[in-house]
């Protein structure tokens, strides 16, 4: 079955060259058991891991079952070792976390054979932990922890069992139990190779191999071959291997690990769920606001122009704005009329007064308009009316108050059909003005309204009109709208070419907006790169966590790569756990981060907003800081070698 021929093994230590094994050549046939014997550091153990293909010999030739195999890849040696070989190890090397029946059926994740449960349990029963196989190994004597090791090496059905010292840490019951086991497991056609120190263990066997200094010493026969091998051959049915269902088993498994460590894996998470809670809570809080701001600007009409007399520059010297560039009501008509995507507009004057009712004064703003500055600011009255273009003809003295001016003069008294004084004249409340609130400019509701042409010629004595607004139809035509009003009112007014610029003033809410917007959107990139740095610190921090328990479990990353892990199942396994790690931590910090607004949102009365993409967006990108983070750990533990990492301290 299997045969090594001139096989050498040395180890580079400094400067000097240990020679473990020197020109050992060595034929087992099928159903053999066979003592290896030998002082220590004879090289037996190293002498097993090559015929157990933990470890390629540095020269000569190893025929498993006619194929030679010295030379084959770490992951080809795992894939025949798991279909072919069982390993008893002196430190028996269960899991300490995984129950009986969990450590027996390990091997079954690596080679994917199914039906492997019922035979866990009847490898057990047979080995006489059938009622323990729920305990845990630190629940177990050294005897049955060593017995369930052995039905852990048999659950894959291999043909050749090999067992380095198996008894060396067993008293002398548990000894002879165990021997019996490998016995009667040989009687039943499986190849047994044992490493002993102990004569009476090396006189059981029927063949005897002495060791000394890394060669053969001598080799006798004890008793003879069977006269006919049974055929023990794996039966067990293929897992369909499926990718999907894979990760998912990782990802259990990487739940059951670190849920057995659940301080070191909340410390550990800590850095990534405060990261996400901050990204979230200031996204949320960011949005408010400018959702908020946006509301603002709105309400100031988004379509609007406003148009200006400008400086006028003569002589080089810019000087006020003169007689040619002011505007007058007929301005807003004429404009209206000959620009079609103008829909209203607007002539407006401004100033300030001290309004009165009965014995309360209250100084306010006060806004001449045309009829159409409520339907192009958004301000039609709930209560009462605004006024027309017949009352602006006339001249009437009606006013539209604001919610602040309300609440200053009249107090809990119905403003409606009352007279007030404005600068000492009279005026009749027909109307009260929606509530706009504060922006961070002004009291928006502080404010009364009446119309444009009693403002200039009753109130404030203004010849010309401050300002028009115009209501464009649609906010792609602003541009080219904007153009023409200049043009339009370059040419009614005269203004000489080269006093042209400037002449007339137009602001854009539009342009505003975009500025509010573009400054929104560098407040967001500021506030997403500190949570992202948050991020990458919390990643660190889970890095650092892997890298010692990569340390921490070199012998289990040994022990499961003697069963038949693959690297790739070894990089997938911590893989798995430090995805868990921070996708849990993500989740949590979604849920923190959702308190935290809440609160914030309550406490502080802040408009806040938590949109599903931030939350979808901070989820992924904590999962991929534990990918991003844990590969450098996993690629680590899965590059260990074998036989290093189950001599690890
Ligand atoms: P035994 O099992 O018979 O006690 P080993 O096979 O463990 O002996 O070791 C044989 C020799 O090889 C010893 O001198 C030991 O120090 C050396 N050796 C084994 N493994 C290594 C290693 N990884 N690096 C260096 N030397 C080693
Ligand atoms: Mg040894």
């Amino acid at each position: 079955m299997l045969k090594i021929e001139h096989i050498t093994k040395s180890y580079k230590m400094g400067e000097n060259v240990v020679n473990a094994l020197q020109d050992v050549s060595l034929e087992i046939s099928d159903g053999d058991y066979i003592a290896i014997m030998g002082p220590s550091g004879s090289g037996k153990s190293t002498l097993m891991h090559i015929l157990g293909l933990l470890d390629v010999p540095s020269n000569g030739s190893y025929k498993l079952n006619g194929r030679e195999v010295s030379h084959l890849t770490e992951d080809e040696l795992a894939v025949l070792r798991r279909e072919t070989i069982g390993f008893i190890f002196q430190q028996f090397n269960l899991l300490p976390r995984m129950s009986a029946l969990e450590n027996v059926k390990l091997p079954l994740l690596y080679s994917k054979k199914e039906g492997g449960a019922d035979y866990a349990n009847n490898l057990l029963d047979r080995t006489g932990i059938g009622k323990r196989s729920f305990h845990k190994p630190n629940e177990l004597s050294g005897g049955q922890q060593q017995r369930v090791a052995i039905a852990r090496s048999l659950i894959n059905k291999p043909l050749l069992i090999f067992a380095d010292e198996p008894t060396g840490n067993l008293d002398s019951v548990s000894e002879k139990e165990i021997l019996a086991i490998l016995k009667e497991l040989n009687d039943q056609g499986i190849t047994i190779v044992i490493v002993t120190h102990e004569e009476e263990v090396g006189l059981q066997a029927r063949r005897l191999i002495r060791m000394r200094d890394g060669a053969i010493q001598s080799d006798e026969r004890l008793a003879p071959l069977p006269f006919k091998t049974s055929e023990v051959r794996a039966n067990l049915q293929n897992k369909s291997a499926n990718i999907f269902t894979e990760i998912f088993e990782y990802l259990n498994l990487g739940f059951k690990t670190l849920a057995a460590n659940k301080v070191r894996t909340g410390l550990s998470m800590l850095g990534i769920l405060i990261g996400v809670a901050a990204v979230i809570a200031m996204l949320a809080i960011g949005r408010g606001a400018q959702k908020q701001i946006e509301a603002q600007l709105s309400s100031l009409g988004s379509n609007l122009l406003v148009l200006r007399s400008g400086a006028v520059r003569v002589g080089g010297v810019s000087q006020e704005s003169g007689a040619t560039t002011r505007l007058s009501i007929d301005d807003g008509q004429y404009i209206k009329d000959q620009i079609d995507s103008v829909k209203y507009f607007s002539a407006n004057v401004n100033g300030r007064g001290q309004v009165a009712f009965q014995n309360k004064n209250w100084s306010t703003q006060i806004i001449g308009g045309s009829a159409n500055y409520a339907r192009i600011h958004d301000l039609m009255p709930q209560t009462g009316r605004f006024f027309t273009e017949a009352d602006n003809l006339k001249r009437s003295r009606i006013v539209l108050v604001g919610m602040t001016v309300v609440r200053e003069i009249f107090g809990n008294q119905n403003p409606l059909g009352e007279m007030i004084k404005i600068n000492k004249v009279n005026f009749q409340v027909v109307g009260i003005l929606p509530e706009k609130g504060a922006n961070s400019f002004r009291d928006q509701d502080d404010v009364v309204i009446i119309p444009v042409l009693t403002a200039m010629h009753r109130l404030l004595g203004k010849e010309y009109v401050d300002s028009i607004d115009l209501e464009i139809t649609d906010p792609t035509k602003m541009e080219a709208a904007e153009d023409k009003i200049k043009s339009l009112m370059n040419t009614r007014h005269r203004v000489a070419p080269a006093q042209r610029e400037g002449a007339f003033e137009i602001r854009n809410m539009a342009d505003i907006q975009a500025a509010v917007q573009q400054s929104s959107n560098t407040m967001s990139v500021l506030l997403s790169s500190i949570a992202a740095i948050s991020l990458v610190v919390g990643g660190i921090g889970i890095m650092n966590i892997m890298l010692v328990s990569v340390t921490e479990r070199t012998r289990e990353i040994g022990l499961r790569k003697s069963i038949g892990a693959k690297r790739w199942d070894i990089l997938a396994q911590f893989l798995a756990e430090s995805v868990v790690v921070s996708a849990v931590g993500g989740i949590s910090g979604i849920i923190l981060g959702w308190l935290v607004v809440v609160a914030i949102g309550s406490l502080s009365g802040w408009t806040t907003s938590i949109s599903i993409s931030s939350v979808v967006l901070a989820f992924f990108f904590s999962a991929s800081i534990g990918i991003i983070f844990g590969i450098y750990p996993a690629r680590k533990a899965s590059l260990l070698n074998p036989i290093d990492a189950l001599r690890h301290e």
